[in-house]
């Protein structure tokens, strides 16, 4: 079995169509890269930056700075040789806390985390753009903007990125110049809205956990409600296809980075929506390629166009066991 998934690894995931799917991995720590690489993923689809903000303790209790920050999407750059690294920008708040300047939030999901602390912050943006831009001269990095709700979102993201390369070329520090940048899609607000501000962005990458959190009003940490989770719920499978349609339309690529992208049942569902970039935990990225080569996306669309006509939660289960059984 160790000498078939060694083989699998450098196998491309390729339908028995001939379609390819590009499978990422998702890391939280730069040393991650390494059990991507080791998977065989094509690149990562979500470094989730935080993680090196979070959980600080003693003399690493104040933030990270930009050399410590730049020394570790670095290594991750360095590790994926060359493959893209999609660097996400500091996603702190809600479920994911900061020691530093914590207080009493009232509605933590609902309240300053993400681009939102980010435009707050502006310096502590900066120094961590600073640090992305500087690792992007040892690879492929992508720059990744969490929680976008706004249009000024992304106007006020990009002129901080101009203002870090600028600070960049007046110290003749080297980063590269055409490094994309890309949105989450994980607020309903902006899959809803997505003409308002698709044309700034190079690629988007939807972010299944909080777009579920969001549409269904259900707190990701809150066991009570976890009852009324359900990724298939009609209105998560329209803003996938709305996401899916739209970025289609401005020609851009879009990633799938959120839990439905590692979840097995769901992969032929999410190849027949039309998504071509999945992006996981690297562990599971063997299975998933496996189920791709197993799958004839053309022979699924029409089932996958039903589950996108009903609304009835009963139907779109039978539909989904209709193509996840399908022998091809
Ligand atoms: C998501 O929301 O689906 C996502 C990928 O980001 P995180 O889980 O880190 O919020
Ligand atoms: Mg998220």
């Amino acid at each position: 079995a160790r000498k078939k998934l060694g083989k699998l690894k450098k196998t491309p995931a390729i339908s028995l169509d001939g379609i390819e799917v590009t499978l990422l991995a998702n890391i939280e720590l730069p040393e991650d890269a390494h059990a991507a690489l080791e998977a065989g993923a094509s690149g990562v689809g979500l470094f989730r930056s935080e993680f090196l903000f979070m959980g600080r303790t003693g003399v690493e209790q104040h933030l990270p700075s930009e050399e410590e920050q730049f020394l570790a999407y670095k290594q991750a750059v360095q590790t994926m040789k060359g493959r893209p690294v999609t660097i996400r920008t500091l996603d702190v708040g809600a479920d994911k806390p900061l020691e530093h300047g914590e207080h009493n939030i009232l509605n933590p999901a609902l309240g300053l985390r993400a681009i939102r602390y980010c435009l707050k912050e502006p310096q502590i943006f900066l120094t961590q753009l600073r640090a992305i831009l500087r690792a992007s001269a040892f690879g492929t990095v992508h720059i990744l903007i969490p929680m976008i709700a706004h249009a000024f979102e992304i106007d006020q993201s990009l002129a901080m990125i101009e203002q870090a390369k600028e600070s960049l070329r007046i110290e003749r520090i080297a980063f590269d110049e055409n490094v994309q940048v890309g949105a989450m899609i994980e607020i309903p607000a902006a899959a809803l809205s997505l003409p308002m501000f698709v044309k700034k962005l190079d690629f988007l990458s939807i972010g299944t956990n909080d777009l579920i959190q969001y549409t269904l009003a259900i707190d990701r940490a809150d066991h009570e409600v976890a009852h009324l989770y359900n990724d298939t719920h009609p209105a998560i499978l329209q803003l996938l296809s709305m996401t899916v349609s739209a970025a289609e339309k401005a020609a851009i690529p879009v990633a799938i980075c959120g839990g439905m992208a590692g979840d097995i049942k769901l992969t032929r569902l999410l190849i027949g929506m039309g998504f071509r970039e999945l992006s996981m935990p690297a562990a599971l990225l063997p299975e998933i390629k496996q189920e791709i080569l197993n799958t004839n996306i053309a022979a699924l669309e029409p089932s996958v166009k039903k589950i996108l006509r009903t609304y009835d939660p009963q139907v779109i289960q039978e539909l989904l066991a209709e193509v996840r059984e399908l022998r091809l």
